[in-house]
């Protein structure tokens, strides 16, 4: 059997993770009162918090056995499911013709076209990247429900009413929270829409496509090499603070980051730590672009926080999503700040307020919505049976956009039922589905009831005039 060098980490971490694990459990399983007078002492200061966060999973904890069983089960369950999305996704080659060339492009680089001034490219760009992922769509598809389906099977055993629990516990923050922050954004969707329109004029279009999202305000963006992303980010950091750009250095002269476009090297761009032992590193594609050099920034956010809390004990090293999310976009914005100061040119200044609004229309409503997407899911009947490539958008009332697709779907002529409402469809939506020419994607099978429906051929094409702005996928950053 030939295993990546990604499975047998994985292995090792799970043969670990189950001789460890009797130590959680145990902690998890004392008496309150007994862990209050413990976690007093002197000595348990460093643990305090690590005891706490660790034991309020206490009503979703399984026996030893049972915990290691899953463990072992996730290998071949749900973590082969994941290394099987990203070899796929990374293994894709999307061809395309660019200024004048037949190229064969990795998907960071076809998503980096969705950024450059010619409207055609960047519709011609969108619709190769939705064409060749909908080729593989029954693997990606497959990958999505058992992905789903094993967290809502795992969430039934562990008795979370909720399958979004076992995230706010991992992240520290209360439910609660969370709704309220969702439900202040949504009531902020007009906020959006308004940018976009105002963004629309600024480009002379009628109407804003989901491909014109990221097009850039002005010129064709000056292409940036590595060394000139870098000069940009530790020379900003520095205006900030000496000691904060000093950390960064030693990620770009110690070769801690890898931006190199190739082959196989899977999308999006995070910052991986281990223990307070080692350094951190951080992955990301670098195409030039400006917004490649601001994800440098905020992965080196991560970077510069992990290595401050090097002092921390292992079980407090890795801080929650919550918190660790703050220091990225905390080193973007130090960045934006010092190009706003260096920049003299109104149009300039423009382009660069644009480009923060629009990684805040990513960070905050995007997220939102594509986090109701997973939240509705919940209440799709299992097993899951279907999932259709679907266009998705919002609407300002509209509190779950993802499942109610603001596309009408026209069936074949002798049919009449649409299926733009409330989703009576079983199965999940998948988010790939994002048009930029809605006519480009006719072909979805028919999910009407089969006696309302006999004379159907099965296949509905979409209806050109329900055309309104959609979400544009983008690359997975964290
Ligand atoms: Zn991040």
């Amino acid at each position: 059997m030939i295993r990546s060098p990604s499975s047998r980490s994985s292995e090792a971490a799970t043969e670990t993770s189950n001789i460890l694990i009797f130590f959680s459990l145990e902690l998890i399983a004392l008496d309150d009162e007994y862990v209050a007078s413990l976690v007093v002492a002197p000595a348990m200061a460093d643990y305090l918090h690590y005891v706490e966060a660790l034991r309020r999973f206490k009503p979703h904890i399984l026996s030893e056995k049972e915990e290691q069983a899953i463990n072992q089960k996730n290998l071949t369950g749900r973590h082969a499911f994941e290394q099987l999305y990203e070899e796929l996704t990374g293994s894709l080659r999307f061809k395309l013709q660019v200024d004048g060339e037949e190229k064969e492009l990795t998907d960071g680089e076809i998503m980096a076209l969705l950024r450059r001034p010619d409207r055609g490219l960047r519709e011609r760009a969108f619709a190769t990247f939705l064409d060749t992922h909908a080729q593989h769509a029954l693997v990606i598809t497959s990958v999505f429900n058992n992905i789903f389906l094993d967290h809502k099977v795992d969430c039934e055993m562990r008795q979370y009413d909720d399958v979004v629990l076992p995230t706010h516990l991992s992240n520290e923050i209360e439910p609660q929270t969370v709704e309220a922050m969702m439900q202040a954004v949504e009531r902020h969707y007009p906020l959006a829409q308004e940018y976009f329109r105002i963004k629309a004029r600024m480009l002379g279009l009628e109407k804003l496509k989901n491909t014109d999202v990221y097009a850039p305000i002005d010129t064709e963006e000056e292409q940036l090499t590595f060394a000139q992303a870098q000069e940009m980010i530790l020379t900003a950091f520095g205006r900030f603070s000496e000691p904060f750009a000093a950390i960064a250095y030693d990620f770009f002269s110690k070769r801690w980051i890898d931006a190199e476009v190739r082959a196989g090297k899977r999308g999006g761009a995070f910052c991986a730590a281990l223990t307070p032992q080692h350094h951190p590193y951080v992955l990301c594609s670098f195409n030039g672009t400006g917004r490649d050099v601001s994800t440098i920034a905020h992965e080196l956010g991560h970077g510069i926080h992990y290595s401050l809390s090097r002092k921390q004990r292992l079980v407090n090293y890795d801080a929650p999503l919550v918190l660790a999310e703050t220091a990225s976009v905390f080193a973007e914005i130090v960045l934006t700040k010092h190009l706003l100061a260096e920049t003299q040119s109104k149009e300039a200044k423009r382009a660069i307020l644009c480009e923060l609004l629009e990684e805040m229309y990513g960070t905050v409503f995007r997220q939102t919505a594509l986090t109701r997407f997973e939240m509705a899911g919940e209440h799709c009947p299992a097993p899951i049976p279907l999932c259709v490539v679907s266009d998705v958008g919002w609407t300002p009332t509209n509190r779950s956009p993802l499942l109610v697709a603001p596309v009408r779907m026209r069936c074949s002529e002798r049919c009449s039922v649409k299926t733009s409402q409330k989703p009576r469809s079983r199965g999940i939506f998948k988010i790939t589905g994002l048009s930029p020419e809605l006519s480009r994607y006719p072909q979805e099978s028919c999910r009407h009831p089969r006696d309302a429906h006999r004379s159907c051929t099965g296949k509905h094409t979409v209806d050109p005039a329900s055309s309104t702005p959609t979400l544009i996928p983008d690359a997975d950053v964290c």
